[in-house]
């Protein structure tokens, strides 16, 4: 009788499995044709010097509109993809859409930046490098004015071979950013073999910043770092006036956050890029 229960209860849990397997069979043939049927979209938040509170270029975004689930949030669908080996896929379609946008821009928007999201899984295929090189001679792209994010967590991860490509793409001609800095555990040692250009503190140090002395402590030390490691160091998530002023007075370098702008795509971007100075 035992037996016969533990084979039910085994059973039981197997079924789950499949249902819970079916709905992300499902969901992965989606995400394969999402590209095709243009349900994905690369929305772009701008980046702001602190110092001049001039707009110098972009993080991009993914944003996934499902036909039948409605608006899928890259949190829940970029660690799938990441877990089902569609990441690549993904990495590459966001690549392309800021190659294209930026060779778009050459002749009125030649200073702005975009810098897309790479996950670890990317960094783990040796030929990452080179199909990224390929992009840029398909478009006739010079690479300066493209960077990549990479969290602090994820090349922690393996340090050693994620330094190694990091250093391929930088040969590339990339500019490398640490994002979410401050929540990866990185060691120090580590840190300084980085070829990277920017250090980016994480949303959970920038939130009530100005109402919390231990806080402005710890972000004064990871900006002095930054700066003693030749980084540029700029700061996600800023939604106030007084978040941002804080940051400014521990001299950071740049910002990024709700405060200056959200994600923009369509009209809104077109409106905020014809609202840029130019010079
Ligand atoms: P992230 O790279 O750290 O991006 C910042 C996230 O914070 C974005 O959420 C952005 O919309 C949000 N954000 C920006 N400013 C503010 C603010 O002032 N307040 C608040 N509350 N949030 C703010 P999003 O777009 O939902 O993306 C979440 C995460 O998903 C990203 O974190 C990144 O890790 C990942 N992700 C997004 N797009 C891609 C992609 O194309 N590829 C990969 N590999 N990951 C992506
Ligand atoms: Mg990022
Ligand atoms: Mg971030
Ligand atoms: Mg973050």
């Amino acid at each position: 009788y035992a037996a016969k229960r533990s084979t039910n209860a085994s059973a039981w849990y197997t079924d789950a499995q499949e249902a819970s397997r079916l709905t992300h069979l499902s969901l992965l043939s989606d995400l394969r044709s999402a590209v095709r049927k243009s349900e994905l979209q690369m929305w772009l938040q701008p980046k702001l010097s602190l110092a001049t509170g001039k707009a110098y270029g972009f993080e991009a975004l993914v944003r996934w509109q499902h036909p039948v689930r409605g608006f899928i949030s890259p949190a829940e669908f970029v660690p799938f993809a990441e877990r089902t080996g569609y990441i690549g896929m993904l990495t590459m379609w966001m690549l392309e859409q800021a190659i294209v946008t930026l060779k778009n821009w050459q002749n009125n928007y030649p200073d702005q930046t975009i810098a897309v999201n790479v996950s670890t899984h990317d960094l783990r295929d040796a030929s990452f490098p080179d199909q990224i090189t390929a992009l840029l001679r398909q478009y006739e792209l010079s690479p300066n004015m493209l960077k990549l994010e990479i969290t602090e967590s994820g090349i922690m991860e393996d340090p050693g071979t994620t330094i190694e490509l990091l250093n391929r793409l930088r040969a590339i001609g990339l500019d490398l950013s640490i994002d979410d800095f401050g929540t990866g555990y990185s060691s120090l040692s580590y840190l300084q073999r980085l070829p990277v250009s920017e250090l980016k503190i994480d949303r959970s140090f920038v939130t009530d910043i100005d109402k919390l002395p231990a806080t402005q402590g710890l972000v004064k030390a990871i900006i002095e770092m930054g700066h003693g490691l030749g980084l540029s160091v700029i700061a996600e998530g800023i939604e106030t006036a007084a978040e941002r002023e804080s940051l400014r007075l521990l001299g950071c370098d740049s910002m990024q956050g709700y405060f200056a702008s959200k994600p923009l795509y369509g009209d809104g971007l077109q409106k905020w890029l014809s609202s840029l100075p130019t010079d």
